[in-house]
């Protein structure tokens, strides 16, 4: 059996058994929260865990506060822009295909535990539902193949569901959004990147959130589908507790670019129920961008998102560079503080 497999049979998936692990933790409380959201954490992610409630311990342990919460089924209104229920289709150029509900580990933060986690909420027959819409609509040139994490799926289906993206005319780039390189990086097989390579311009988005997650392991799937020809990007949810300074961000940002991940976005977490205890300031991401722009490489520096509730999509923000503006000037300020001044307008003048 490949390792991967394996680690997948060997996943931790109930509370009694995630106790047993850690005798210190509550019983009683991780079966409460296991109801609502299900615990899963394979041995491969468990042992990244060096001690309760490090960054590690708090992406993957259930926690009491997931059952206080203000926060909403589906922040994003992803159901509302979608017309078939596998396809969320927001943008005029691109859309979401889930294609499963599953994921190495469920992270207690994630934005569709609506549907993670729950084998009813992407059936498999559904696939044609959701190709057929794309095939039908000539103006998406762009697939985002999500889930759950699709990478979980075998390299047959994984095949299936490419092939027949590529077989669609209009369908111009492919990009597939996994967790697996941080979460279960064994299942970067060269297999599975045989079936990738193929299917040029193929892009991957993952997920790192904290520098512990940059393992040998890591490095050896992300240098793998790199080597692939396939452009390898990083999404990180911005985390109370787990990465929410920026001392942890340069180094994380830094370590991504070594091993050839280019940082794309940092998202404010979503308004989602049972995870009001992640959520920072919107201050706290400004200062994080602030202690990236200029520290290091423009390379490094991801954009910070708001994804708008109700549907707006994602919105960059930026620390405000700008001190004044007029006709004549831009006041710009550095990343020192210092201030420059650039003429508003050009020279040339169409008189000449
Ligand atoms: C994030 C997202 C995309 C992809 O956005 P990019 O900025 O192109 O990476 C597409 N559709 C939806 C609904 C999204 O949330
Ligand atoms: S891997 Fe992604 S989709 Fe899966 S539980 Fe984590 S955040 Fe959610």
């Amino acid at each position: 059996m490949e390792e991967w497999k394996q680690l997948v049979r060997d996943t931790i998936n109930t509370p009694e058994k995630l106790h047993s692990i850690f005798p210190s933790s509550n019983l009683e409380e991780l079966q409460r929260v296991h109801k609502e959201f299900p615990i899963r954490i394979n041995p491969y992610y468990l042992s990244l865990i060096e001690e309760p409630n490090d960054p590690i311990w708090k992406q993957v342990v259930p926690d009491n506060k997931e059952l206080i919460s203000t926060g909403f089924e589906d922040p994003l209104a992803e159901e509302h822009d979608s017309e078939v229920p596998n396809v969320t289709h927001r943008y005029p150029d691109r859309v979401l295909f889930y294609v499963n509900y599953m994921c190495p580990i469920y992270c207690r933060f994630c934005t569709r535990k609506r549907k993670v986690g729950d084998p009813y909420s992407i059936p498999d027959q559904n696939f044609e539902i959701g190709l057929e819409y794309i095939r039908k609509h000539p103006e998406i040139r762009d697939v985002i193949i999500s889930g759950g994490d699709p990478l979980m799926l075998t390299d047959k289906k994984i095949e299936y569901i490419i092939s027949k993206l590529r077989e669609i005319e209009h369908i111009e780039i492919i990009r597939i959004g996994s967790r697996v390189p941080v979460t279960l990086p064994q299942r970067i097989t060269s297999g599975l990147c045989k079936i990738l390579r193929k299917n040029h311009p193929f892009y991957i988005n993952t997920h790192f959130n904290h520098p512990i997650e940059v393992t040998e392991e890591s490095k050896q799937a992300c240098e793998m589908l790199v080597d692939s020809g396939i452009p390898v990007g990083n999404q990180t949810v911005l985390l109370r507790g787990v990465n929410d300074n920026p001392e942890i961000m340069r180094e994380l940002m830094k370590k991504l670019l070594l091993i050839r991940v280019k940082p794309y976005y940092i998202y404010q977490a979503d308004l989602v129920y049972g995870t009001d205890h992640f959520r920072t300031s919107v201050e706290t991401g400004l200062e994080i961008i602030s202690g990236l722009r200029g520290h290091i490489s423009g390379l490094g520096v991801p954009h910070y998102v708001i994804d708008a509730p109700n549907g707006g999509g994602k919105i960059a923000i930026t620390p405000n560079t700008i001190e004044s503006f007029n006709e004549e000037e831009i006041l710009l300020k550095n990343y020192e503080g210092n201030i420059y001044s650039y003429p508003s307008q050009p020279f040339f003048d169409e008189d000449w």
